[in-house]
Order: C-alpha cells, then structure tokens, then sequence
C-alpha cells in the first residue's frame, strides 16, 4: 500500500487546492447529497462546469470522450480535497460515477460521442433507472416490459427510488425484453430521454425533508434502436457494469460519507466541558472508536485505490468498504447530534443549515442505497469466506413462468 503521494501525486495535489482556494465563492457547501430546489441545481451545473474546465472531472476517462487519462489515484485526490473543504458531492454523480463508466465499457462509439462530453460538463444530467417496487436487491427481477414498436422500442411500467430524476435529462434504464427467457437472459439497458411523452415523475419526501429520489411512470414512451446498450437481452451484463461502479463509487476510495470524524472532533471539544465527568469519559470512548474506526476507513480505501492503480478488477472488497463507510457515518452523525443535546430541535451551524440533524436523518438511507447491509454481507460471505449460495429457486426457470408471476397473473 503506498501511503504517501508520489511527486507528481503532490503536484496535483496542490493543483486541485489552488483550483479550490480561488473559486471558494462557487463551491456548493453544505452536506445534502441530493437537491430538491432549483437555484441549487443551477448552482452545482455551474461548479461541475468550473470544476471540468480546469480537468478535474472524468479524470481517468479518456482524452477521446473528454477525459484526461489520468489515474485512479488522480481522481481520489481531488475526491479528498473537496471533502476536506465540505463540499457537496458533485450533480451529475450517477453520470459520472455509473452511465459514463458503463457507456464507456459497452456502449457504440455513437453512443460515447453523443453522450459523455455533456455528461461531464453537467450540461445533461443522468439518472439510474433500475429499481421498481418489487425488484430491488432482485434486480433481476424487474417487470417492466419494452416492446419492439418499428424502428425502436416502447416502455410502459414504474420504477421508484430513482434519485435526480426530478432534474435529470437522461437514464439508464433495464427492462425486460423477453419475458419469455430465465430472468437474467431477458433483460436488455437502454438510455431513455427524460423528456420525451409519456414519462411522468413524481418526488418521495423522505424524513430529512429532501425530496431527493422519486416515482416514475412511462407510458409507452418511445426508445430509438440507436439507445440501446449493448444486445438485445444482454442486459444484465451491462447492468452488473453499473452495479460494480456504483459500489465503488460508495466505498471504493475511502472518502468520508457524510461528516468527516476531524469534524466530529471539532464539534464535540465545546460540549465536553458541559457534560459530567462520567458521560464525558464514555464520550471520549466513543470520539476515539470514531476516530480509529475512521482511519481504518481510509487506509483500507488507500489500499483499494493502490491496487486499481496497479490495474486490478474491483472485487468484493468495495462491498466491504460500503458496509464499513456507512456504518461509521451513522455512528458519526449520532454521536454529532447527541452532543447538541435538546438544542439538536433547533440548533443551527455557522452557516444556517442543520447539517447535523439533516446527516443523521438521511445516512440510513445510505444503508439501503446501492445494495442493502444484507446484500453485502452475502456477497462477503459468498465470495470472500467462501460460504454456501443461497439457494435460487428461479434459476434457468422462465421469468414468465416463476411463482410471482403465475401469482401475478391469477390476480
Ligand atoms: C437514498 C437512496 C437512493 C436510491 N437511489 C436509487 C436510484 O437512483 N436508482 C435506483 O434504481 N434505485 C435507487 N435506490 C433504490 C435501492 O437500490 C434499493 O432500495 C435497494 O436496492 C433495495 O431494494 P428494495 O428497496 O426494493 O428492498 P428489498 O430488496 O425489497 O429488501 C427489503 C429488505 O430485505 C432484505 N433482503 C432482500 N433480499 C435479501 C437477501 N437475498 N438476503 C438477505 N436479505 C435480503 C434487504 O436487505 C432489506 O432489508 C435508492 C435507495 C435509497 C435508499
């Protein structure tokens, strides 16, 4: 594992620094994830742009599709310089971290020419159109029909949880083509416009009072032949492509989920002294769990990064790195909103938000997103200690003909 940057390293390290001192006045601050207001999408189109601009964005993708040919190790460090100054994750994250990396592994060239130069300079936002209410962690499971219609295709279904669809101008989308065939051989991907007829979204609250993810609907909405991702009912090959991204995208690099432990530290130093000397004895306690569970984060996504430099395929290990990651930024949020005591109903920070409360609000939701807790212990459990399957019952069976669906099909 190489801890220290190489020279080269260091000199993008202070690059991206530079960049960031002189545009702090653009920076998108503040910890929600997502967006729900539109002056707030404006503002971080804007700050993606700067930020592709001076080749800060889609660093390792190639110079071709707009990238720079960089290294993983490139890219993580302008991940940890944003963060260490609060910025926001950047608006077209699912473009960049799930479509782009997929579009660039099984996409045409037409496909890469069209899309990933807009992608990266935030001028058109992307979307996962994956889950619906009964395929979630069975992804495979989806049932949502496209139907051959001319030239192209015709989708008519729902899929839910789809976070930015509100403001996204495209998706990656899986359906079933064949119903016919075993679960996974029926599927294929496709990009689907967000803004042709028939595509209806409808925003979920969730309890930190974003409305981040959403309902939505199509109603025969029209896909041209010229989007879809690879074969007909090849499918879930590319789909398995957006899932290893997106876990890595979570885990992979060992940046911070949500609050970062210094800034843990520095919130808990004022409220220590008011605390008795018992409770502030077990504080500490927890402070310093945070504290070296935090720094196993990191070095463990070091290690991750050292080994993607090196050219190595993402295994499980970035389904460890998400499970670990998450559970330290519940504990981080709890243990900051506990410290704030009665004031957490009203307490603000410096800068008028309620980062606090709105982080421990949302970092459940950070379990659930992008494979359950459960999930990843499955995958660990198959694949890293080498546990029995779990048994597949559809397996090689026809989608149409599977318990749900002759249930299904009753009703
Ligand atoms: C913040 C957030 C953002 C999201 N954004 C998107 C998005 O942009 N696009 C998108 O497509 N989806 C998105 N999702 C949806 C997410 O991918 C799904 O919620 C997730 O895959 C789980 O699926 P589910 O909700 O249907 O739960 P289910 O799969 O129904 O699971 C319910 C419970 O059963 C457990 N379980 C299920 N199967 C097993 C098993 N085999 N073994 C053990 N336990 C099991 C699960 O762990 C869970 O606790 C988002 C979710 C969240 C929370």
């Amino acid at each position: 594992m190489d801890f220290d940057d190489t020279p080269e390293e260091a000199l993008w390290r202070t690059s991206v620094r530079d960049f960031i001192g002189a545009h702090g006045d653009e920076l998108p601050g503040g910890y929600e994830r997502y967006v729900d207001r539109e002056e707030k999408v404006v503002q971080r189109k804007r700050w993606q742009r700067l930020l592709y601009e001076a080749g800060f964005v889609g660093v390792t993708w190639p110079r071709e599709y707009g990238g720079r040919d960089g290294t993983p190790m490139q890219q993580a460090i302008v991940t940890q310089e944003l963060a260490k100054v609060g910025a926001a994750t950047l608006i077209n994250g699912i473009g960049l971290g799930m479509a782009g990396p997929t579009l660039i592994a099984h996409g045409s060239e037409a496909q890469k020419r069209r899309h990933l130069l807009p992608l990266l300079r935030a001028d058109e936002i992307w979307c996962q159109l994956f889950s619906e209410p009964a395929a979630g962690s069975d992804l495979a499971g989806v049932t949502m029909r496209a139907i051959r219609d001319g030239d192209g295709w015709r989708v008519r279904g729902q899929k839910v949880w789809t976070s930015g669809a509100h403001y996204a101008d495209f998706g990656i989308l899986v359906a079933r083509t064949d119903p016919t065939l075993p679960k996974h051989a029926g599927l294929s991907y496709f990009i689907v416009d967000m803004h042709v007829p028939g595509v209806t979204v409808r925003p979920l609250r969730q309890m930190s009072g974003d409305a981040a993810f959403n309902e939505v609907f199509f109603d025969d909405s029209p896909i041209p032949m010229e989007n879809l991702v690879g074969e007909v009912n090849g499918g879930w090959r590319v789909a398995i492509t957006t899932l290893m991204n997106e876990r890595l995208m979570i885990g992979g690099g060992g940046a911070d989920l949500g609050i970062g432990v210094e800034e843990l530290l520095k919130h808990a130093a004022p409220h220590l002294s008011d605390l008795t000397p018992e409770r502030r004895a077990l504080v500490r306690q927890e402070l310093g769990q945070c504290y070296i569970e935090a720094l196993a984060c990191r070095l463990s996504g070091y290690r991750r990064l050292t080994g993607l430099s090196h050219g190595q395929i993402p295994g499980p290990e970035a389904s460890a790195g998400k499970l670990a990651g998450v559970a330290l930024a519940r504990q981080i949020a709890d243990l900051g909103v506990r410290l704030l005591g009665d004031d957490a109903l009203f307490a603000g920070d410096a800068r008028g938000d309620r980062h606090w409360q709105y982080v421990m609000s949302s970092s459940p939701g950070l379990a659930i997103a992008g494979g359950t807790n459960e999930i990843l212990k499955n995958i660990i459990g198959e694949r890293v200690l080498g546990l029995p399957a779990e048994p597949r019952l559809d397996k090689g069976v026809p989608f149409d003909a599977t318990a749900r669906q002759r249930v299904e099909a009753a009703r």
